[in-house]
């Protein structure tokens, strides 16, 4: 049985018969992750950093699977950061089920989980938070305004922890992914950002913890948000470059399901929040609403 003061960490190559060790093995002190990380790099190993906020789906274990693929070594995080949600969302009924995310992690091989405290994570005192700037204020800044500074500090902060060569994001979430690119390059950070396609659902529905908040009817309405998005590929695909079209064909399409509150419909110069009016080049279209107390967030690349 290891502990976390042991920091050798089994990797894949190893084919030992009867393996009796647990994997993954579990950490829940900063120290220990940084001590087990350092000690892999200096045995010549790449690691790759998967954080993640936990009740896993297949849209976390594609960023595992790509890790495990790229990667000697991979570390999944599991932490609710209480820093990245507003005062008024579901932080304290936000799905934790760390039993079934190990089970998971393990059948995908992961070789480490780091899952803290909220205590560990943030001391009493602590006071410092990373602000990314314009791009932390609008689109899903707009509405919940504290949230990418909860993201940057907290991804800072298992950057520093866990000084992996790589990390893997999801584009699901593709303000975060700019986030994190920005706070990158603009801090210095030596690590490798990299962004993995968006897993769904076989009806289309983007894979996200918050879908189990939803009832079958509303799980019903949620698809016509990826519905909106398939109907603006095909209408760039078919020739149309016009935004106001596409976005108001998007909207009719969400309308006419019923039941879901559209906050905003985005369109961006792809790899950027630059708005655009026409379809000149790769643009990416983001859209959140909510389906009754769910807020549910979306993209899609359009080729123009
Ligand atoms: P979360 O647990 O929601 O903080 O997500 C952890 C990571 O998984 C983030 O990089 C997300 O973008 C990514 N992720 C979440 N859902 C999906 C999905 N459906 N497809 C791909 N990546 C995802």
């Amino acid at each position: 049985m290891r502990t976390e003061t042991t920091t050798s960490i089994d990797t894949r190559g190893d084919a030992t018969p009867n393996r009796i060790a647990p994997r993954p093995r579990l950490i829940t002190q900063g120290e220990a992750l940084r001590a087990a990380v350092v000690a892999e790099k200096l045995a010549g190993r790449t690691v790759g950093l998967v954080p993640t906020m936990g009740a896993l789906h297949e849209g976390h274990l594609s960023l595992v699977d790509a890790a495990a693929a790229e990667c000697d070594v991979t570390v999944a995080t599991v932490f609710v950061n209480p820093t990245q949600f507003g005062p008024e969302e579901d932080f304290r009924r936000y799905p934790r089920n760390l039993d079934q995310d190990m089970r998971l992690l393990a059948e995908r091989g992961v070789d480490v989980v780091f899952a803290p405290s909220n205590d560990e994570m943030y001391r009493p005192n602590h006071a410092t938070f990373v602000d990314v700037g314009p791009l932390g204020r609008t689109l899903e800044g707009e509405f919940r305004p504290t949230h990418f500074r909860g993201v940057a500090t907290v991804v800072l902060k298992l950057f520093l922890l866990a000084p992996a060569q790589r990390a893997y994001f999801g584009r699901k979430d593709y303000q975060q992914t700019l986030v994190v690119r920005q706070l990158v390059a603009d801090l210095n950070v030596p690590i490798e950002v990299r962004v993995c396609p968006t897993v769904r659902e076989p009806d289309g529905l983007a894979m996200s913890s918050r879908n189990a908040y939803l009832s079958a009817d509303q799980r019903g309405r949620a698809r016509a948000l990826s519905r909106s998005l398939q109907l603006a590929e095909r209408l760039v695909t078919g020739g149309e470059r016009d935004v106001k079209t596409i976005r108001d064909a998007m909207r009719q399409e969400i309308e006419d399901a019923g039941g879901i509150a559209l906050q905003y419909i985005a369109f961006a110069a792809d790899g950027t929040l630059e708005a655009v009016e026409r379809i000149d080049g790769p643009t990416t279209v983001a859209l959140a609403a909510t389906v009754g107390k769910t807020r549910l967030i979306d993209n899609t690349l359009l080729n123009g």
